[in-house]
């Protein structure tokens, strides 16, 4: 015991503090290893050293170092009477200072002790030269035997308080560095994310994600999705979702999946110029788009596989794309002629399937409303009807869940990616009027136009005459990526964001002529397609999406109400209900929610629906083509409009009354991802600061100031 002491005081403090005092130590160590020898034999080598340490402890140890370390060790450690009994005026003049002593007697070991050690207090000589020097006589060498034995003893304890010590301040970093690891990495929910049984299986926690492509937050005030209000009014939701902008469907499904703005995760539009991979992404182009080199971040069905728990995915966007090489354990392929019955049943199909290989994570997509958002605008006739389509889509799906007996077992989140603004024939701006097409080499993006030019040089001039048109055109705005992009937008560091953008007004289109003449379209009161169209500021209230979640990780009061957030917290939520670690990404939220109260609170603030209030445009007559973005084709009457400027008032004030509360009140201006190990470093250096004050090299009362 005492030898394996001696070993780890000997390492540490090598390793450590004082390299004197190591060195000695080992030296000590070697000496205390002849146990072996006789009574005799020790005598005399100990009679040897001690004459010469002796000689030289009166000549060379200077006044200032004979306090040292042997003083803190008898503090500490030795006993007192024996410490008393060797004095002699010579070691007297060694004893300690008086302020060490005042010390001492103030009970302040423990400072002390560190106040030597950084004294550089030169601890293990005094003991071993400040024996009573021999005088010959058998009876003084017993005496001397005696304390020799008692220095062996004073010396091991000093070593093993040695170690104690460095152990103790070892052992405190790595308790600080795993919590501070914990704290970031393995944060868990406070959730019982516990097997549930239905009573003829066992349930491993398990979640439904349901994306309804294009559902506008405000289409559940429309009175035709009972079965939505009534999930709204069992389980937990926000008003409203924020979407991430570009507010159009790839970059915002990845989004909900990795929670990683667009400019991190690379998905920066649904079509875009990668000027380093020399290569177009175009998204309705699955020999392009699924190959895994535009995929950044790791989408939930990777960080799920790959902790164990099995997923199912039908038709999520990117989840055809081998992203990482992880493969969710079932995939559907997108078929954009899915039937919602089809969608019903594959998804109770993964509920029904033995539990050896029933995935914990279940992704659904479904695209009718955006699709018919396009095709017939937000506000149609049309699109009500498939608006109740897919809430009795909905319907069915829980009362399969019903039937199984696991609506309280089975996690449900459904949620969208954007919302949608009515277009008109009226509200068009020539792509031609504003730049001049042959200076450009690529455009990027729809209904948005980022810009490459053909000569980079050009970018400030182009970028100059668009800000001079953009004031007779106050439907758009420009940005300069590097420059003046809007930080909520985060939107800027990405190589694959153009340089150059042109952001219309929701329910603006930019059209090249060879799409649609608007000249020519506006005199002829043609009908503009698509009828419908998002990709907008995603703080626009038309570009609204929605998030509600029931079951047992949203176990809160029926109809509970969150804060707004934006769906770059899509993907913890969802990993947490599943008992997944996410992987460092731009969300913040995590299980289990805190909600702000109920939606039924008095002075809770209503859903709003914003209309378009402004009349509709003559009747039309002849449709003229154009190149929608995804969808087109003929459609119906033309009756809908939107009140951008109304709309676009209402932006700040709506993002503070929606409830921007303790979860998500920086979420407008999250910037930078802070990795888990930048946190990590913040906190050890917080650490060692605590510790300095704590041990005196700094004031010692000062408490130290949070700063997380
Ligand atoms: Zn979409």
């Amino acid at each position: 015991m005492a030898t394996s002491s001696r070993e780890k005081a000997g390492l540490l403090s090598r390793k450590s503090y004082d390299d004197d005092a190591a060195s000695i130590g080992s030296h000590e160590a070697e000496n205390a290893s002849v146990d072996g020898r006789t009574l005799e034999e020790l005598e005399e080598q100990d009679r040897e050293v001690f004459e010469d340490d002796y000689e030289e402890s009166i000549t060379s140890v200077p006044p200032s170092h004979r306090g040292g370390l042997a003083q803190i060790f008898r503090g500490v450690g030795a006993s007192q009477g024996n410490v008393e009994s060797e004095k002699t005026p010579e070691k007297k003049s060694r004893r300690p200072t008086k302020r060490h002593r005042e010390r001492r007697r103030r009970g302040e070991e423990e400072s002390e002790l560190m106040y030597e050690m950084e004294e550089g207090g030169d601890a293990s000589q005094s003991p071993s030269r400040s024996r009573t020097p021999s005088r010959g006589s058998s009876e003084s060498d017993l005496h001397r035997l005696g304390k020799i034995q008692e220095d062996k003893r004073a010396r091991k304890r000093r070593r093993f308080v040695h170690a104690i010590i460095h152990i103790g301040i070892i052992a405190l970093f790595a308790f600080l560095l795993w919590a501070a690891y914990r704290a970031t990495l393995f944060t868990r929910p406070s959730l019982a994310l516990a097997s549930l049984s239905n009573g003829t299986s066992t349930f491993l926690p398990t979640t439904i994600l349901i994306s309804l492509d294009g559902f506008r937050a405000d289409f559940l005030q429309r009175g035709l999705t009972p079965t939505l209000n009534a999930f709204i009014q069992e389980g937990v939701s926000p008003l409203y979702m924020l979407p991430s902008f570009p507010s159009v469907t790839f970059p915002n499904h990845y989004t909900m999946v990795t929670g990683l703005y667009p400019e991190s995760h690379g998905v920066v539009g649904n079509t875009f110029w990668d000027p380093n991979l020399q290569a177009e992404f175009y998204y309705t182009d699955p020999a392009r788009s699924m190959d895994p080199k535009w995929w950044g971040g790791e989408p939930l069905w990777v960080s799920a596989e790959k902790q164990g728990v099995r997923t199912a995915v039908h038709m999520w966007p990117g989840s055809e794309a081998h992203i990482l090489g992880v493969e969710p354990s079932s995939m559907d392929k997108y078929n954009g002629k899915e039937t919602l019955e089809n969608k019903v049943s594959r998804v109770l199909s993964f509920i029904d399937q033995p539990e050896e290989t029933r995935p914990q994570l279940i992704l659904a997509y479904v695209p009718v409303v955006d699709t018919d958002g396009h095709l017939y605008g937000p506000n149609s006739t049309e699109i009500r009807q498939t608006i109740s389509d897919v809430d009795d889509m909905l319907q069915s799906i829980f009362m399969g869940l019903t039937q199984r007996n696991l609506s309280e077992i089975v996690n449900v989140v459904v949620v969208s990616d954007h919302g949608m603004a009515t277009t008109d024939v009226t509200r068009l701006i020539q792509f031609e009027d504003l730049v001049n097409v042959d200076e450009i080499e690529h455009i990027d993006g729809w209904p948005l136009y980022g810009l490459r030019p053909k000569n980079i040089d050009d970018l400030d001039r182009i970028y100059t005459d668009l800000k001079v048109k953009a004031k007779d055109y106050p439907a758009i705005d420009v940005y300069l990526r590097d420059r003046d992009m809007p930080e909520r937008y985060h939107f800027q560091h990405n190589a694959r964001i153009a340089p150059l953008w042109i952001v219309p007004k929701a329910g603006w289109a930019i059209v090249q002529r060879a799409e649609f003449d608007v000249a020519r379209g506006q005199a002829s009161g043609a009908v503009y397609h698509p009828r419908g169209l998002h990709g907008y500021d995603h703080e626009h209230p038309l570009m609204r999406a929605i998030f509600v979640a029931r079951g047992p990780a949203f176990a809160h009061a029926p109809g509970s109400r969150l804060p707004v957030f934006q769906n770059t917290d899509v993907y913890n939520v969802v990993a947490d209900s599943v008992g997944v670690v996410p992987a460092p990404n731009n969300g913040s939220l995590r299980l289990p929610l805190r909600p702000l109260g109920l939606h039924s609170d008095p002075g809770a603030p209503r859903p709003e629906a914003p209309d378009d209030p402004v009349p509709p445009p003559p009747p039309a007559t002849p449709d003229l083509p154009s190149e929608p973005d995804e969808a087109g084709g003929p459609g119906g009457d033309g009756d809908d409009d939107v009140d951008d400027e109304a709309a676009g008032k209402m932006l700040d004030s709506d993002l503070s009354e929606g409830g921007a509360g303790p979860d998500d009140s920086d979420s407008p201006d999250k910037t930078q991802l802070r990795p888990w190990w930048q946190w990590l470093l913040d906190k050890w250096k917080e650490a060692e600061q605590k510790l300095s004050k704590l041990f005196g090299k700094v004031g010692s009362d000062d408490q130290d100031d949070e700063a997380s």
